[in-house]
């Protein structure tokens, strides 16, 4: 069916009709933490979510400084971690005993020195139980956004989803890198196949309580980086990057092959992988990649998160972009409900807004995924003792503050905030 065969009418197939100032499809950090903010701004919100749980098995868990601000500030943060997460000192790459490249976030001041491991359910449930104290605040789960909704004039108006219709003044796409509103909008995802790797992944318990404070990226010649570290409350969680298709070739040589390649590439949890995967279906493959929508704003519609913008989990900067997005449409949409004016031209001040911040991230996560997957004399021997000297200059610290806070000129506009 075509996306424009699916879309319906306003009033066409209204089994439940819901109403608002603001629809948000999908309840993931971006969409949730906007509905925290528009409601905050005395705004009505319904948010329509697929999935009947907070249970995203295959997303990020790491936080960056940057999200951390932004959810400190809405009260979020604390309640979020108490419900259990792990602080991790520093990022870095390693080859057998080499570190060649070493974030430390140590040197950020604090209290926003360090990453967070944190279950997205424990961000999601957090989120989700503070828009819950707002009573024009709307949650329908387990429904699945399948149409756009339009006026005589082609504008859209709002969602509909397994038997409810959502009308609203504006729509927010918050629907995740593969995107139904998207491509129900007709907007292009971008794809870009630049980090052209897809990721195995896969959680082992740890022996011991401790966990490494590390983010860890091994890698060791002959073999395909990997990922690892901490994941609450004792699982190391564990991304073995593969060249695009790379799996079957790997998995054609049998499940012996699969733990020995992983084991030789991160021989510290040799014993575990040994012991803990029993199958091929204690891996998950999953396509990796980013992309940048062609377009963030149609009449009556705009896009964020991953759903405007997609990150390869390379640098942990999907939810800090996703988190980020919120702080800046958060202004735009109380004006655009206040003027009552939804239009494609001034929704699309949130992407000239942001765009920008999106490119410099994608730069910078071009030149870690780089680092990542280089070889040769340069990358291994040179690269590592430059960066060490880098590493006391102020072009550093820069880098250091991008990557963990983004744009620093983004703040909560917590000016149009009718409750606190
Ligand atoms: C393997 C992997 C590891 C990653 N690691 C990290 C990391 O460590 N740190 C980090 O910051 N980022 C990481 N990311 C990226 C991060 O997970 C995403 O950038 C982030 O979750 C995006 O948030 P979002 O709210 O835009 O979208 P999502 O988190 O994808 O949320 C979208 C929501 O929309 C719902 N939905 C989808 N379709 C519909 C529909 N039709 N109707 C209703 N609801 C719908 C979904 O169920 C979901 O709840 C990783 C990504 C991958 C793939």
């Amino acid at each position: 069916m075509t996306a424009a065969a699916e879309e319906v009418r306003a009033g066409a197939r209204a089994d439940e009709e819901h109403r608002s100032d603001v629809c948000v499809v999908g309840a993931g950090p971006a969409g949730l933490t906007l509905a925290l903010l528009l409601l905050k701004s005395g705004l009505r919100v319904s948010v329509v979510e697929r999935s009947r749980s907070h249970q995203r098995e295959f997303r990020g868990e790491i936080l960056q400084p940057g999200a951390m601000t932004v959810l400190d500030r809405l009260g979020v943060l604390a309640g979020a971690r108490a419900r259990g997460c792990h602080e991790h000192d520093r990022f870095r790459l390693v080859e057998q005993d080499r570190v060649l490249l070493d974030i430390d976030y140590r040197a950020l001041p604090a209290p926003y020195d360090h990453l967070l491991s944190i279950p997205q359910s424990h961000l999601l449930a957090e989120l989700l139980a503070h828009c819950a104290e707002f009573a024009d605040f709307e949650y329908v789960d387990g429904c699945r956004v399948n149409a756009l909704v339009r006026d005589e004039r082609g504008r859209i108006t709002g969602a509909a989803a397994d038997g409810h219709v959502f009308h609203s003044t504006v729509v927010v796409g918050a629907d995740g890198r593969f995107s139904k509103v998207r491509r129900l909008a007709g907007i292009e995802a971008g794809r870009s196949e630049a980090f052209d790797q897809d990721v195995l992944w896969f959680k082992l318990t740890s022996r011991t309580p401790q966990v490494s404070h590390d983010v860890r990226v091994f890698r060791s010649a002959g073999t395909s980086p990997v990922l690892a570290y901490g994941s609450w409350p004792d699982r190391i969680q564990v991304g073995w990057t593969l060249p695009h298709g790379g799996y079957r070739h790997v998995v054609s040589e049998g499940l012996g092959h699969v733990k020995a390649e992983l084991a030789k590439a991160v021989p510290e949890y040799a014993d575990l992988i040994d012991e803990q995967i029993t199958s091929l279906r204690d891996l998950s493959l999953l396509d990796v990649f980013s992309g940048r929508a062609e377009r963030w704003a149609a009449d009556g519609l705009v896009l964020m998160g991953d759903a405007a913008h997609t990150h390869s989990p390379i640098g942990a900067q999907g939810i800090n972009l996703s988190v980020q997005d919120a702080v800046v449409l958060h202004p735009l949409l109380v004006e655009a409900v206040g003027r009552g004016d939804a239009s494609a031209a001034f929704l699309s001040r949130f992407e000239e807004r942001r765009a920008p911040d999106i490119a410099t991230m994608m730069r910078l996560q071009g030149m870690q995924s780089k680092a990542m997957l280089s070889t040769g004399t340069f990358a291994t021997r040179v690269r590592p003792k430059l960066a060490a000297v880098v590493k006391h200059t102020p072009i550093y610290r820069k880098v250091l503050r991008t990557i963990a806070f983004g744009n620093p000129a983004i703040e909560v506009a917590d000016e149009l905030f009718t409750v606190r």
